[in-house]
């Protein structure tokens, strides 16, 4: 069975071999929670951000988003999807709805999350956006996002629980 052999240090190393690091998403993390919680260490992000990619449903979302990216980046798609994944085309949101599946587990307020992130493109994010670099990342963008968005859940979560 295939997905047995799924787990997460399978999707730190694809997600590393696409430029993204553990600690790029937890810097993230930081951009989005430190105002809320001033005694926040950049350990307590790492850490969530890991506890997010020990799940099923993530690690599924990141492997199926990334390998549609290199497919693009390699010209391999069938046309119309192969251009629409190229450009990023904004009308296409299915790297949108791929991402939900990662936020959706940690509950609503990873929606907020998201969608802040989405917006400011901090971090790594910039760097993911940049459509100069011939590399293709119209999924990925959106699951670095839908992770830190899911970590600061649990992390919010968590601190209330306290
Ligand atoms: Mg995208």
């Amino acid at each position: 069975m295939g997905l047995k052999k799924l787990n997460k240090e399978v999707v730190v190393t694809w997600l590393q071999e696409r430029g993204v690091t553990v600690n790029d998403i937890a810097e993230l993390v930081y951009f989005l929670q430190s105002n809320y919680h001033p005694e926040l260490k950049m350990d307590t992000c790492v850490e969530n951000v890991e506890r997010v990619l020990s799940k099923r449903e993530v690690q599924n979302a990141i492997i199926t988003g990334i390998q549609l990216d290199i497919l693009a980046e390699e010209k391999q798609l069938r046309a119309p999807l192969q251009e629409i994944l190229e450009v990023d085309e904004g009308l296409y949101g299915i790297d949108e709805v791929l991402a939900l599946a990662i936020v959706n587990v940690y509950g609503s307020i990873g929606f907020t999350n998201y969608g802040y992130v989405d917006k400011l493109k901090p971090g790594i994010l910039k760097r993911l956006n940049d459509k100069t670099t011939g590399e293709c990342h119209t999924f990925l963008d959106d699951i670095v996002g839908a992770i830190a968005a899911a970590a600061s859940s649990r992390l919010a979560h968590g601190a209330f629980e306290e």
